[in-house]
């Protein structure tokens, strides 16, 4: 039930659907967003809209994909589909995806669709994962194919080994999984930025083979706001299993401690004293109890 806001149109649940030839379906060529509204004193309220907004329209940009919208209506569709809904707290997804005129591999002439879906996803892991931390397993699946070309898109076809990562972590066990770059070095969850603890020093992997996230932005702030240093460059598997603490971020997960990696105990195995203030400040970031 509810309603999706699709090509400038609010259209219902049900209606909201596409033809089985659509290009993005077959190809993978298409972009998104994940962004949450929350309940704040004024009402619901959307988390850095302008950010992801922003975000959306560099990614449609590295593809080549031309937005039939401008960026304030598409702010404004993710307003819509929050009140239209009548929901105070709300995941959304806008995406662009490429239309059904033609199939092969030539995009220049197929039409560009948006639609914007908003609904009701409390929590992506249980609210005992965001206090215990989590178990993450260091996948055999490579973020290789997103370095450098790609890794400021946050493109569909980007997620395949993401999928195939945290599908191959579940099926063993845990909850997350690690993917490393390239070369080897770490890179960042299947949608989650990286961030380790060790010796009172942050450290998280530099914008090469992993998404710029938002998030890893808002904890980059309120690091430097507490005076921890920070460190953005890259990171190795070991130093993972040695940190003091270890945790993931990200629209969908928020801030997630780590409490294990590949079987190795991090830190004292459960949400450290930093994990748990950056969390906290996120948390009261969102819910607009503090300046933004
Ligand atoms: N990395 C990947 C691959 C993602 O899909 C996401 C989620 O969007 C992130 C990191 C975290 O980004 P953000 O904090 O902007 O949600």
């Amino acid at each position: 039930d509810g309603l999706i806001w699709f090509d400038g149109e609010l259209v219902p649940w049900r209606d909201a659907k596409v033809h089985v030839l659509t290009h993005t379906l077959h190809y993978g060529m298409g972009c998104f967003e994940g962004v949450r509204a929350y309940q704040t004193p004024e009402g619901p309220a959307i988390f850095r809209l302008q950010e992801h907004t922003d975000r959306l329209f560099r990614s449609a940009h590295i593809l080549n994909m031309k937005m039939p919208f401008t960026k304030e209506q598409v702010n404004d569709a993710q307003i819509q589909a929050v009140r239209e809904n009548g929901l105070d707290e709300a995941y959304l997804r806008p995406m662009a995806f490429l239309g059904s005129e033609g199939m092969g591999l030539r995009a220049d002439n197929l039409q560009v669709h948006l639609i914007v879906a908003a609904w009701h996803w409390p929590s992506y892991m249980s609210p005992e994962a965001r206090e215990k931390g989590i178990k993450v397993r260091t996948s055999s699946y490579t973020r290789h194919h997103v370095n450098i070309t790609m890794c400021k898109a946050k493109a569909n076809g980007n997620y395949i080994n993401s999928m195939l990562a945290l599908n191959e972590a579940i099926a063993s066990g845990c909850e997350e999984a690690l993917l490393l770059d390239n070369e080897g070095y770490v890179a960042e969850g299947s949608g989650e930025n990286i961030f380790i603890l060790r010796d009172g020093i942050l450290h998280t992997p530099e914008l090469t083979s992993c998404l710029e996230g938002i998030t890893r932005k808002s904890i980059l702030e309120f690091a430097r706001e507490l005076g921890i240093p920070v460190r953005e460059r890259r990171i190795t598997r070991d130093e993972v299993y040695i940190a003091d603490e270890a945790f993931f971020t990200g629209t969908a997960a928020e801030v997630l401690p780590i409490r294990e990696l590949d079987g190795r105990i991090i830190g004292e195995g459960k949400r450290g004293p930093v994990t748990e203030k950056l969390q906290g400040m996120y948390f009261d970031a969102v819910k607009g109890k503090r300046p933004q």
